[in-house]
């Protein structure tokens, strides 16, 4: 994809940088969170804690954790608590009964618990699960602290244009896409020569290719750095999590696709780096430790206090940073490629993606297949006429729904 054909080619300048309603001090903010039982959830939870007065919970939802949800409600005292699935709605409802918060179940009740208003909604769902969420979140054009990579990934410039459209103020929450956001504040996009976005490389860095076929779920989920949902832990160890942010920073951010970069920085400290046409380099650092990006998002253009290990550069003593291995780890390779085709094709490697985590976790598949199933899905989509510029939400809905079922034929299953 060139610049050019971006829905909002300099969307970071206006939907980033210039709050709409920068964050007002000593005022309590609405907060949302979608995905409230996840990793980032829980994050998000314990700095609402932490910081009393700060924020007043509108909306919890979950998918299934009915128990893990009425607590955080609870604590949190939330106006209302949404479960994905309805199944769960009598646990919930159980738990919560006697306490005044709303409950309710089902996938639309979690698309209204999404539009409840509030200042700022935390979207943190996974995968394109939360696609539908995300958009019904960034409808009220208000703050929207986006975790949910896969929405930009599979729907970026329809999203992207319709944040634009909507006027919602749109902060990142990944990590190397919060640096990425600092290091660029005030930059003209003329100025911007280079994002790179740095990898910790995963679990399986120096393994050999034989050795990686044989990598079994346990050791996947095993991340060196960061302690993270499964879905995003499995593709930290295919780098597929790396070529997931290249795409995320292309919509983000103004500039092309040959402009983004990977290091592979085995630390974790240095999270992005911006280089200007004048040779200066900007990077990002802290621990990593979701709670910095995260308290970012809640309080951009300010910054809040957030209780993460403080980074000690003496001790640490030495960063080191390599070329990223696309033979090894051709994730990476496949996402560029996807992200250089524009249209469905990232919509159709995220869902297939999906699919062959999911086999992977499973026991279906081995480490390597997961990106030979991707590769295979891409190819056949394109053999189905599956490729095409979508124009609305429902035709990525489409086509994400017919690639998942191509993956799980390549699969066999
Ligand atoms: P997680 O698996 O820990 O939590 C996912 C949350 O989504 C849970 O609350 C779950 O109940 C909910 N959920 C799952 N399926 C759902 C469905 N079908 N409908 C509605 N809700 C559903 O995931 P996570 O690690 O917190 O990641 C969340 C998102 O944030 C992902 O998109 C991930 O890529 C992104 N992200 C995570 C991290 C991290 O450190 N965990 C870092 C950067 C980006
Ligand atoms: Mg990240």
């Amino acid at each position: 994809m060139s610049q050019e054909q971006k829905a909002v080619p300099a969307c970071a300048p206006r939907t980033l940088a210039q709050a709409n309603e920068p964050a007002r001090q000593g005022a309590v903010h609405t907060l949302t969170i979608l995905g409230a039982t996840g990793s980032i959830g829980k994050s998000t939870l314990d700095l609402v804690e932490r910081n009393p007065g700060m924020f007043h919970v509108v909306a919890l939802t979950a998918q299934t954790n009915a128990a893990g949800l009425a607590e955080a409600a609870k604590r949190a005292r939330a106006e209302l608590a949404v479960i994905g699935d309805t199944a769960c709605y009598g646990e919930l409802k159980e738990r919560l009964a006697g306490t005044g918060i709303k409950v309710a179940a089902g996938q639309r009740a979690v698309v209204a618990a999404a539009s409840e208003p509030a200042d700022c909604v935390m979207a943190a769902i996974v995968g394109a699960a939360g696609i539908e969420p995300t958009f019904a979140a960034a409808r009220q054009g208000r703050r929207l602290a986006l975790a949910n990579k896969e929405c930009l990934v599979s729907a970026g410039n329809v999203f992207m244009s319709a944040v634009a459209r909507w006027g919602t103020e749109l902060v990142p929450v990944d990590s190397e896409h919060s640096a990425a956001l600092q290091a660029l504040h005030g930059a003209e996009p003329e100025s911007i020569e280079q994002i790179v976005l740095t990898a910790s490389g995963g679990p399986f860095r120096t393994w050999t290719a034989d050795r990686l076929a044989a990598a079994t779920p346990e050791e996947a989920l095993r991340h060196p750095n960061w302690s993270m949902g499964a879905k995003i832990t499995i593709d930290s160890a295919t780098l597929m999590n790396k070529g997931l942010e290249l795409i995320e920073a292309y919509h983000l951010f103004p500039v092309r696709a040959d402009q983004l970069g990977v290091v592979v920085h085995p630390q974790s400290i240095v999270h992005c780096l911006v280089s200007y046409t004048d040779g200066s380099v900007i990077a990002q650092m802290s621990q990593p430790d979701m709670r910095t990006p995260i308290a970012l998002a809640l309080s951009w253009p300010r910054r809040m206090s957030a209780p993460t290990p403080r980074l000690d550069l003496a001790s640490i003593g030495v960063l080191n940073f390599e070329a990223p291995d696309e033979t090894r780890f051709p994730a990476l390779r496949l996402a560029r490629e996807v992200l250089r085709k524009g249209g469905t094709a990232p919509a159709i490697l995220n869902a297939a993606n999906e699919i062959a985590v999911q086999a992977f976790l499973a026991r279906r598949l081995g480490f390597s297949g997961i990106a030979d199933a991707v590769a295979q899905t891409l190819e056949a989509a394109e053999g189905r006429g599956l490729m095409s510029e979508p124009e609305a939400l429902n035709d990525i809905l489409a086509v994400d729904a017919e690639a998942r079922l191509l993956a799980q034929s390549v699969l066999g299953s």
